[in-house]
């Protein structure tokens, strides 16, 4: 059953020079239970998507077209009050990317887990919600009689753990992990991960977990939306994404992520940076980076073609699946002075004539 549905939403920035096109037409649905990874760059705009689905947007932002649809409620029309009362982390809760500022700095982490259960629950006594507290403390592997510490006497990794804690103690229906273990080290990453998913399998909760890590999101998520530029420019099932994926973004991707089944892989790395986002024009917004990109792509912006089995794909050339994925693994495909806008059109006299016309001038 669809638990969120999101519907060619827009959401900006308004900065000096114009709009800041973060979220542009993006179009998702989770169904309960299901976990859906989101992965890009940074500056793709993964946060921008997940703080629009909870509404917990700085004030320059506006979503300006679509919508969210969770549970048959209408997202976008809510007032705040009505955000807070029903939906903010009863229903959906964020763990946000920099933990810390997740709290106040002014109470105890305990005092503020209390306060979010003890505001939802009117019949949960101070000293049961401080226990379900300490509960989530010890499932998380931080010791219980921390909870009583301030959030800046907690480390980073303790801080986000804590923030885990707060995110799943009202059983949300839908969890927003935004890169909830990159301030984690390695060792205690995977059972972190491992403790959210049984955590969140027990509520049958959904969850979109955001990360840069491509072996994340393929160990955690059943399925994945590519972002970049603002767009979701590729999603299937976690499989097709790793094994079969058609976006030459999602091609560089998977190329510059270790796979620790294969010894002798070479990491090859996108060259170039991802777009300007402000005013970014018709056309394919990979197409500056891109191995395989025509004129068309140059042009006209892609849109969603589908491919069977809800596998979605913005690229003109998705077609080619067999010779992209082929040209795709080599390294010298992704050389930067291969990559760039073609050369104009036209014989070479032409050429000639145009560049004397411009000197002239
Ligand atoms: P990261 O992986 O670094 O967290 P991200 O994919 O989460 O990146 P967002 O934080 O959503 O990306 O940012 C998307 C775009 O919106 C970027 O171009 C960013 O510079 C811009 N942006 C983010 N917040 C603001 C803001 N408050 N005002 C103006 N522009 C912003
Ligand atoms: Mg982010």
């Amino acid at each position: 059953m669809t638990l969120l549905d999101i519907d060619g939403l827009k959401t900006y920035y308004g900065a000096d020079d114009g709009w800041v096109r973060a979220t542009d037409d993006a179009s998702l649905s989770i169904e309960r239970g299901e976990t859906v990874g989101l992965v890009g760059e940074s500056g793709s705009g993964k946060t921008t998507l997940a703080k629009s689905i909870i509404r917990l947007l700085p004030d320059n932002a506006e979503i300006v077209d679509g919508s969210i649809e969770f549970d048959g409620t209408e997202i976008t029309e809510l007032s705040n009050k009505e955000l807070r009362r029903q939906i903010r982390w009863s229903e959906i809760s964020m763990i946000p990317q920099n933990a810390m500022n997740g709290f106040d700095p002014v109470y105890t982490v305990g005092e503020q887990i209390v306060e979010v259960i003890r505001h939802h629950e009117d019949n949960t006594s101070k000293a049961e919600a401080r226990e379900r507290g300490r509960e989530l403390f010890d499932d998380l592997g931080i010791d219980p009689d921390r909870i009583d510490d301030y959030p800046h006497q907690f480390s980073g990794g303790m801080a986000q753990r804590a923030m885990i804690a707060l995110a799943l103690a009202l059983s949300p229906s839908l969890v927003l992990a935004d890169e909830p273990t990159t301030a984690l080290d390695v060792v205690i990453q995977d059972r972190i991960l491992e403790t959210i998913k049984e955590m969140q399998e027990e509520l049958n909760s959904a969850m979109i977990m955001i990360t840069h890590d491509m072996s994340v999101v393929s160990e955690t998520c059943d399925r994945i939306a590519v972002v970049y530029g603002g767009r979701i420019v590729e999603l299937a099932d976690a499989e097709t994404i790793i094994t079969n994926p058609r976006h030459p973004y999602t091609l560089g991707l998977r190329n510059a992520f270790p796979d620790i089944s294969d010894d002798d892989q070479e990491l090859i790395s996108i060259p170039g940076s991802p777009p300007e986002l402000v005013d970014p024009g018709e056309g394919c917004r990979f197409a500056p980076r891109c191995p395989f990109a025509e004129e068309e792509c140059w042009e006209v912006t892609p849109q969603p073609e589908s491919y069977g089995d809800g596998h979605q794909v913005e690229c003109h050339r998705a077609d080619e699946i067999e010779h992209l994925q082929a040209e795709a693994g080599k390294k010298e495909t992704w050389r930067e002075q291969d990559i760039g806008e073609p050369e104009p059109v036209g014989t070479a006299d032409e050429q000639a004539v145009e560049a004397e016309v411009e000197l002239d001038d």
